[in-house]
């Protein structure tokens, strides 16, 4: 290993979306650990939101620093302050949003020119292709994250190289993803939004597949016992290093950690901790559908009226809409309107299962508490999500969704599921029955491996030590 190593200068380049920058402050955190030094790019509502989660940081002696770059919003045509894509109106502004992200280029550059210690290699999410250029000007190796599984990575790229999906029929037609270790099946429908043809859009993932193919390796938010063939199957189709350093969110240990990650959460962490504190242990549903989704009114009301059935006490994070529901749900629901701190939420012993919408962070922060799932999928991975979820490591129950709402189509698409599948979706998932006990001891044990690989000598601990010495 190089002597100097020690000098290592990571710098993070993370897509400005929550499911994307979370994970990427997490990897900080694992590098930053290692005695590296780590700085994380941003733009400066983004690094207000994760202000105190940096701040804890720097006082357990981590090195983390932040690079605040202006985002361009009224150059491009945004509107001021749209600095994530959580907070982006219409799906029309997502080009701008990216040449925004675009402009970021030149002043980072500039920084990085005078940085000390110097740069040895920028970690980027797969969608800010300009960093392959970056990386090029400063003589240093890039790294990918897509923030997705192995499995889901595996079999985008199968599809797309055998292209599968276009010898289908139609659109519902179930079609085996060609070289998986196992059969898996899926519509067209279903898949992630690179599939779907976006004209407006084509030239700039043409850009991110062209700097990805340049890349030195990729980083994944996995460990080794969850994907089981997944990850060498996809390190020979790639042709690339692949390390997998997951489980990153268990890199928060302390409660206050947790509470502060991703964002100010729109709940006092004694009000939300007394709640679950005073219901029995093992005993609540957690609701969340991710940063981005955006339920609409009568889909809201369904989900509210299956949750009331079911009996089980829940917390339901809830991003859209007014709700009316607070009172009538005080007795047995805690609802928290903005930001829930999910992780505090997931590893709380009262949690005894979630409904997501299957984003890759939610899945595997669930996994890493051994938290069974309820499945309900919306767009971009979630369906392979999924059928990692309940087919392969069969630890969750489908609410039964088939069709994609993608950002823009909600009112078209309409409320997909009634109280009634929530309700059942629940009593199965919660029940004390011998196939729910099965399915939670499942998840216990993918628990202990995620923890394990974590840990000294662990899968995911050699990986990132491997990752290291790849750059030093
Ligand atoms: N998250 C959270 N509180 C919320 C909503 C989301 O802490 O109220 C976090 C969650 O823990 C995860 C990330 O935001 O780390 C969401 O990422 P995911 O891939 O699950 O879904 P996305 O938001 O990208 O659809």
């Amino acid at each position: 290993m190089n002597p100097n190593s020690n000098q290592l200068h990571f710098i993070l380049i993370p897509l400005l979306a929550q499911g994307h920058m979370i994970p990427m402050i997490d990897i900080a955190y694992r590098l930053a650990e290692q005695h590296k030094v780590v700085s994380l790019v941003t733009t400066p509502l983004n690094a207000a939101r994760n202000s105190e989660s940096i701040q804890r940081a720097a006082e357990s002696g981590l090195q983390i620093r932040v690079i605040q770059i202006p985002f361009e919003c009224r150059k491009v045509g945004l509107p001021e302050g749209c600095e994530n894509l959580d907070i982006i109106p219409s799906c029309d502004l997502i080009r701008n949003f990216y040449k925004a992200m675009h402009e970021m280029q030149r002043p980072l550059e500039e920084k990085l020119q005078k940085l000390s210690p110097p740069a040895s290699c920028i970690i980027s999410d797969k969608c800010v292709s300009w960093t392959s250029q970056t990386a090029e000007k400063f003589k240093i190796p890039r790294i990918v994250f897509h923030g997705m599984s192995c499995f889901s990575l595996l079999a985008s790229h199968n599809i797309k190289l055998h292209n599968a999906h276009l010898a289908v029929a139609s659109s519902t037609e179930p079609f085996s993803v060609p070289g998986m270790p196992y059969d898996i099946q899926i519509a067209k429908q279903q898949l992630p939004g690179s599939f779907v043809a976006l004209p407006d859009l084509e030239d700039i993932r043409d850009q991110m597949q062209e700097a990805e193919s340049s890349a030195f390796g990729v980083v994944v938010n996995t460990f080794s016992d969850l994907e089981h063939q997944c990850i060498d199957y996809y390190k020979k189709a790639i042709n690339k290093r692949v390390w997998c350093t997951g489980p990153v969110s268990l890199c928060h240990k302390e409660t206050k950690n947790k509470f502060v990650r991703g964002n100010k959460a729109s709940i006092s962490d004694a009000n939300c901790l007394e709640w679950l504190n005073n219901i029995k242990p093992r005993s609540a549903i957690y609701v969340c559908l991710g940063s981005q989704c955006r339920l609409i009114t009568s889909q809201l009301i369904e989900l509210a009226l299956g949750l009331e059935a079911s009996n089980h006490p829940f917390i339901w994070a809830i991003k859209t809409g007014e709700s009316k529901f607070e009172d009538r749900v005080k007795e047995r629901g805690l609802l928290i309107k903005g930001w829930a701190p999910q992780m505090l939420i997931l590893s709380h012993p009262s949690t005894r299962g979630f409904l997501t919408h299957c984003g890759w962070n939610s899945t595997i922060e669930s996994i890493s508490c051994g938290i069974p799932m309820i499945t309900w999928p919306q767009f971009a991975e979630q369906f392979l999500n999924e059928k990692q979820v309940v087919e392969v490591l069969k630890i969750g129950v489908r609410v039964g969704v088939d069709i994609p709402v993608r950002f823009g189509d909600e009112e078209k698409v309409g409320a997909l599921v009634n109280r009634h599948d929530i309700t059942s979706a629940v009593n199965i998932l919660m029940d004390e029955g011998e196939e729910a006990e099965k399915r939670r001891k499942r998840a216990k044990r993918l628990e202990e491996m995620a923890k394990k690989a974590v840990t000294a000598g662990g899968s995911s601990e050699n990986d990132l030590s491997l990752l290291i010495q790849d750059i030093g």
